[in-house]
């Protein structure tokens, strides 16, 4: 059955929303955990409360089918087939899912109908599309050998998830993982796991063989441990906080040595020049800033501006951030919903007071409102005087606050974007093409983005330097890396 959003809504009223276990197909259902929106803090249904017990069932089913071949050796048209086929069915269900989403992250209803959906179906199918296209290499070898260098999957993956991108970040791992081969175990965060469970159910629809996709709800020191630490997982494949990326390193190490595949935070400058065309750039800079209220790993949280353009472009934001309204996500007009939860919020208001107190000045912004729903609503807060020993320039916040640093010189600039343990994103204006060309080339980050506010798209692969992760990258071709392991067949003639 499809719903549509007011459908969702309601049953997230009712408290009827439901996210189990699906292991082998098999929904178990108990003991669960509550699910509560932070649109209200209401109670909109439960989710599985895995625990080591089903991890356990769930590798084991995911190995014994890799080994099988009932995915593993079905030919890559044959995969891409049912591939295509569960991408249409989330297509068909997009309105269902951006509004489980919605409810479930506190997301802009309006985003994750325009944006998240639309770059999910876009994701199943540019890797359904590909798999059939991928070529191994042969060896430049004498004629009395033949080496064959190809590409197999690796064998039993898990995608462990974060909260901010439900559906999007499920299709990043879980679609080049399937597409090539391999069986799936998916660890939903434990905040949103509501899409994930469906779109499990949808593959199952679609062909996908039961023991091939698995998921596994729960809470982190639980399920995301047990994977972590699983004797016999291949590949973890992680998006979510730099502190439990270095965890799963140490599970790894502590067991079978597995892949570990990080994607964490970050900490992305904006870089404006005093060349550059503000009126063009405000609407990016505010994106990169405010964009899913910030929670957002490549956001763009540091403004780093020419000293002589600064006040004119804070008074261009300030216009801009009017247009930004902050209210309850199911409307259609709101941008900025809540904060994901109350430990988050928390978090996030603390910055309001540490950066006041470390000498910030708030030029936009900075109020709490505290009437909406459930309370944990900020408004689009920009800090001015942001030196870069202060807490704002340095840490992650994930949420609105964007600190404003100026500079003198190009020099400056680029080492000011460069001051951070994070290395995700970064975007700078200027239009002078030498200096793009310069400074993209200075900037230590995976995606540099020129006069605009971008992550690329599906064809490019995304990923940090230095803290912001490595082992692998989601999107591209290169994602597909993440999931297969390199053989060379050595032929020798008799
Ligand atoms: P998180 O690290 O708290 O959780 C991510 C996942 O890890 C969840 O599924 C969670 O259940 C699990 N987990 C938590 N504690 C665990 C533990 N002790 N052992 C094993 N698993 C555990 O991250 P989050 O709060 O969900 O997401 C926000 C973070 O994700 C931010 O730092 C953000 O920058 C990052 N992020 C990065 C990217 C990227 O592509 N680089 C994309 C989105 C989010």
């Amino acid at each position: 059955m499809k719903l549509n959003q007011q459908q969702v809504f309601e049953l997230a009223k009712q408290g009827k929303l439901w996210a189990g276990n699906l292991i082998d197909g098999v929904n178990i259902s108990q003991p669960k955990l509550e699910n509560r929106t932070p649109i209200d803090n209401s109670l909109i249904g439960y989710i599985a409360d895995g625990e080591a017990r089903d991890v356990d069932a769930a590798v084991k089913v995911a190995r014994n089918t890799f080994k099988s071949g009932e995915w593993s050796a079905l030919s890559p048209q044959k995969r891409k087939e049912v591939m295509l086929k569960w991408a249409d069915l989330i297509a068909e269900h997009s309105e269902e899912l951006a509004a489980l989403d919605c409810i479930d992250a506190g997301k802009p209803i309006t985003e994750c109908i325009n944006t998240d959906m639309p770059a999910t179906v876009e994701t199943f199918y540019w890797y359904a599309e590909a798999i059939d296209k991928l070529f191994g290499k042969i060896a430049p070898t004498s004629q009395q050998e033949l080496g064959l260098i190809v590409s197999e999957p690796i064998g039993v993956v898990c995608a462990v998830l974060p909260w901010n991108f439900p559906a999007q970040m499920f299709a990043w791992k879980v679609a080049p993982a399937l597409a090539i081969g391999n069986s799936v175990i998916v660890k939903p965060a434990e905040l949103t796991s509501l899409s994930a469970y469906r779109m499990v159910e949808l593959a199952y629809e679609a062909g996908v063989p039961k023991g091939a996709l698995s998921l596994v709800c729960g809470l982190g020191e639980k399920v995301g441990e047990a994977l972590g630490r699983h004797p016999d997982v291949d590949v973890v494949s992680f998006t979510g906080s730099t502190e439990v990326g270095r965890l799963f390193l140490k599970y790894s190490a502590e067991s079978n040595l597995k892949e570990i595949v990080l994607e964490c935070g970050g900490k992305s400058p904006q870089v404006v020049f005093e060349d550059a065309n503000l009126d063009a750039a405000v609407p990016h800079i505010m994106a990169a800033a405010f964009w899913n209220m910030s929670e957002n790993c490549s956001c763009g949280s540091r403004l780093i501006v020419h000293e002589n353009i600064k006040q004119a472009l804070l008074d261009k934001l300030a216009i801009a951030a009017k247009e930004w309204k902050v209210g309850d996500p199911r409307q259609a007009d709101v941008s900025i919903g809540p904060m994901v939860e109350k430990a988050h919020f928390d978090k996030v208001k603390s910055f309001l007071d540490i950066t006041k107190q470390e000498g910030g000045k708030i030029a936009i912004g900075g109020r709490v409102h505290h009437e909406i729903g459930s309370g944990w609503y900020i408004e689009p807060t920009i800090f001015d005087n942001v030196t870069s020993d202060m807490s704002l320039f340095k840490e992650e916040v994930f949420g609105p606050i964007l600190a404003v640093t100026s500079f003198k010189t190009e020099e400056e600039a680029i080492t000011l974007a460069n001051k951070t343990q994070y290395g995700l994103a970064a975007s700078f204006y200027s239009q002078d093409v030498h200096r793009a060309m310069r400074v993209a080339r200075q900037i230590s980050a995976g995606t540099v983005s020129v006069n605009g506010f971008s992550e690329g798209n599906i064809t490019t692969p995304f990923g940090g330097f230095r803290q912001s992760g490595f082992g692998g990258k989601d999107n591209g071709l290169e994602a597909f890396e993440q999931y297969s392991q390199t053989k060379v067949i050595w032929f020798v003639h008799q």
